[in-house]
C-alpha cells in the first residue's frame, strides 16, 4: 500500500480562500479584523514563527499589529502591554508567541489574556469549556489536524486513535476534540512502556514528540492502514523533519502526512480562523463553517 498524503498546504490555500471572503464580509459590515502579536526576546525560530503569522493575516486581509519586546522583559511590563490590548477595541485576537524567556512565567502570563481574545486558545478558560465540549477558540494545531482529517474524510468515530504527546498545546486539546467525535483516545508520552504494541493496534497515530533521533515512529509501530499525522517538527542537520520515518510508514499507512507541508500550514492558517471567530463575535456576527464536515 501507498499511503495518500494529506497535503496541509493545499488545504491551508483551501482554507485561505474561504477566510478572505469573510474578511470582506466583515469589512462591509464596519468590522476589521486585527491580530495583535507579542514576541519577547530574539529567538529565531520564534521570530520566523510571528513573521509568517503575519505574512497569513496580511494575504487573508486581517491587520497585524506587532509588539516586540527585549529579552530581558518583566513579567509586570508584559502584562501591561497585554492587558492594554485586552483594553483596546481595535484588536479582536492576542497572539504571545511561546516559548517565552525563562524568567517568565508562561501559564501566568497566558492567564492575562482576555480569554475572547486568546486566538490561541491556551487560557484555562477556553481550555475549560474544550473540557465541557463547546469552545470557539480551540489551540490552533490540534484544530488544524482535525481539518485535515475532515478533509480527508477520515473517520474519527469509533475509530481506536492513539496520540503520542500529552501537552496543553497538542496533546490535551486533541484528546478532546478526538472524544467529541467519539473516537477511543488513547495518550501516550515518554513514560508509557511498550509504546509500539499501543500505536500497532490504532486506526489513527498522531504523533508529536519532536525527539529525534530518540524517538522516531517506524513502519513496524503502525498497522496495516492506519492513518498516521505528525504534527513533530525536529530540525535534523538543518532540514525539517517529523517523527515519522515517513518513506516507511508510507508504504503502510493509508493516509499520511508530510512535514514540512503537512499540519503546520493549518496550524497558521487556524490562528486566522480564529482572529476571525474572535472579530465576528465580538461584533454579534454569525460565521458560516470554514470548512464543511
Ligand atoms: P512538548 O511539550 O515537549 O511535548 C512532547 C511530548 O512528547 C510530551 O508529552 C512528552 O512526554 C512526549 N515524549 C517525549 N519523549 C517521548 C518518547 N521517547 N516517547 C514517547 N513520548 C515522548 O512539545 P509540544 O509543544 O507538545 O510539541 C511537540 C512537537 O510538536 C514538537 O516537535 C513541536 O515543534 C511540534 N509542534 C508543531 C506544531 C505545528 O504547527 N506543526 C505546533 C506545535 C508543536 P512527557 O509529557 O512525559 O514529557
Amino acid at each position: 500500500m501507498i499511503a495518500t498524503i494529506m497535503d496541509g498546504r493545499a488545504l491551508a490555500a483551501e482554507v485561505e480562500v474561504r477566510l478572505k471572503l469573510e474578511v470582506r464580509r466583515l469589512k462591509s459590515l464596519g468590522v476589521e479584523p486585527t491580530l495583535a502579536t507579542i514576541l519577547v526576546g530574539e529567538d529565531p525560530a520564534s521570530r520566523a514563527y510571528v513573521s509568517s503569522k503575519q505574512k497569513a493575516a496580511a494575504r487573508i486581509g486581517i491587520s497585524s499589529v506587532g509588539h516586540r519586546l527585549p529579552q530581558e522583559t518583566t513579567a509586570e511590563e508584559l502584562t501591561t502591554l497585554i492587558r492594554g490590548l485586552n483594553s483596546d477595541g481595535r484588536v479582536n485576537g492576542i497572539l504571545l508567541q511561546l516559548p517565552l524567556p525563562g524568567h517568565l512565567d508562561e501559564r501566568e502570563m497566558i492567564e492575562q489574556i482576555n480569554p475572547e481574545k486568546d486566538v490561541d486558545g491556551l487560557t484555562s478558560a477556553n481550555a475549560g469549556k474544550l473540557f465541557y465540549g463547546s469552545s470557539d477558540l480551540v489551540p490552533c494545531t490540534p484544530k488544524g489536524v482535525m481539518e485535515l482529517l475532515h478533509r480527508y474524510q477520515i473517520r474519527t468515530a469509533s475509530s481506536l486513535t492513539v496520540i503520542v504527546n500529552r501537552s496543553t498545546l497538542v496533546g490535551k486539546p486533541l484528546y478532546h476534540l478526538l472524544l467529541g467525535e467519539d473516537a477511543t483516545v488513547i495518550m501516550c508520552h515518554s513514560k508509557s512502556t511498550d509504546l509500539a504494541s499501543v500505536t500497532r493496534q490504532a486506526d489513527i497515530v498522531i504523533t508529536a514528540v519532536g525527539r529525534r533521533p530518540q524517538f522516531v515512529l517506524t513502519a513496524d509501530m503502525v498497522k496495516d492502514g492506519a492513518v498516521v499525522v505528525d504534527v513533530a517538527m525536529n530540525r535534523v542537520e538543518g532540514r525539517l523533519m517529523g517523527d515519522v520515518d515517513f518513506d516507511g510508514v508510507s508504504k503502510r499507512a493509508s493516509f499520511i502526512t508530510p512535514v514540512p507541508g503537512g499540519v503546520g500550514p493549518m496550524t497558521v492558517t487556524m490562528l486566522m480562523q480564529n482572529t476571525l471567530i474572535a472579530a465576528a463575535k465580538s461584533s454579534k456576527i454569525l460565521l458560516p463553517p470554514v470548512v464543511p464536515s
